[in-house]
């Protein structure tokens, strides 16, 4: 290395020090103060990890307690059904991770002796166990060097470095991985990750950074151009599709027919009422008729439509129009389910619904359900 490269790299050494040490300081003294920061349990940590993808910390919080008393360990976690996780869960959305905490979770309690491993690759094997959450459950819990990376992080490191690559391809990973290992003071990886989190969720906001209220605003660099609000480069979103669907509303004495989702699948699961995609030549009557033949492969009587509700996904919107309807026969469960069911108000609460449900029955009363 020639002298002068050898200077350039002790000095830009010396500036990722001075960051760390920034942010430490600034973390220490203004973070907020969550559930999940009073602990270095692995498993405590790990849920609130898997809550906080897609969910806001503000949105979090009260989930988080009530999983953690319904499942205080790991192995209470295995040893209970899907139903009851999914029920606890209902609510938070993205029933996919419930699903995978679980299925993680009889892996650890049969594989790993009811501890969440801390050794990278039997931690990165676990199902719903990605990069990002590894390398926070690793840092935090266990004191592992490694730098987590989420989309706050992402943003906080394409500010901090004027970094003009799309964060989502590949090239601009490897680039912000390389820049967020560099940054990171050994021995303090779970504080400078935490930190990293906690700048781009408070104060490097997507719009709007409060770069005078920044602990690291001399060292950055979209910030001396004025390119704050041009980084991370932004893609232009395909606009989302929209379904229309029906739905069936279905009682017998004071109990409401509903279906459960085969597992797989993004509301794999859950249970919803009976529901179709309308097809592009079709009525919504004709729609209902064909729901019922088909799938529950009853004859069935369509009566009035009762409500009609919009959903978003992060995929698709919807707009689901539910229809009373009167059956002839015992309903099947056929393909996306797996089980049928009447269910009383009272058995409600233990099964997780799905959201479009939720929403169809805040608008009509449950069988046998009292209004007043
Ligand atoms: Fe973000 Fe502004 Fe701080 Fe730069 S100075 S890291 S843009 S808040």
């Amino acid at each position: 290395m020639s002298a002068l490269a050898a200077q350039s790299a002790s000095a830009s050494s010396q500036a990722h020090e001075a960051i760390a040490a920034a942010l430490l300081t600034w973390f220490s003294k203004s973070h907020r103060d969550l559930p999940w920061r009073h602990t270095r349990d692995p498993y405590r940590i790990w849920v609130s990890e898997v809550m906080l993808q897609q969910t806001q910390v503000i949105t979090v919080g009260p989930y988080y307690e009530r999983f953690l008393a319904h499942f205080p360990t790991v192995g209470a976690l295995a040893n209970a059904e899907l139903d009851e996780v999914l029920a606890v869960w209902q609510g938070l959305g993205y029933y996919s991770r419930a699903r995978n905490l679980h299925a993680a979770a009889r892996v650890v309690r049969d594989c790993h002796g009811g501890q969440a491993p801390g050794e990278p690759a039997a931690l990165r094997s676990l199902p719903g166990v990605g990069e990002y959450i590894a390398a926070a459950v690793l840092s935090i819990a266990f004191g592992h060097d490694i730098a987590a990376i989420d989309g706050n992080v992402k943003r906080v490191l394409c500010r901090l470095f004027d970094c003009a690559q799309d964060p989502d391809r590949a090239e601009g990973r490897r680039t912000l991985r390389g820049h967020a290992q560099a940054l990171l003071p050994p021995g303090r990886a779970g504080d400078f990750n935490q930190g990293m989190m906690e700048l781009g969720a408070i104060v490097c906001l997507p719009r709007g950074p409060l770069c005078h209220a920044c602990p690291v605003s001399r060292f950055c660099q979209a910030r001396a151009g004025g390119l704050q609000e041009e980084r991370p480069l932004r893609r232009s979103r395909p606009p989302v599709p929209h379904r229309e669907l029906v739905a069936a509303y279905v009682v017998r004495g004071e109990r409401l027919l509903l279906l459960r989702r085969r597992p797989e699948g993004l509301l794999g699961g859950l249970w919803e009422l009976p529901n179709l995609e309308i097809a592009a030549s079709e009525g919504e009557a004709e729609a209902v008729q064909r729901l019922l033949q088909e799938r529950l492969g009853v004859q069935a009587k369509v009566g009035e439509q009762l409500a009609t509700v919009r959903h978003a996904y992060t995929h698709y919107t919807l707009t689901v129009r539910a229809y009373r309807c009167e059956l002839r026969g015992e309903p099947q469960a056929k393909e996306p389910w797996d089980a049928a069911r009447w269910v009383s108000i009272g058995e409600r609460e233990a099964l997780g619904l799905s959201g479009v449900t939720i929403k169809v029955l805040t608008r009509l009363p449950w069988p046998g359900e009292r209004l007043f």
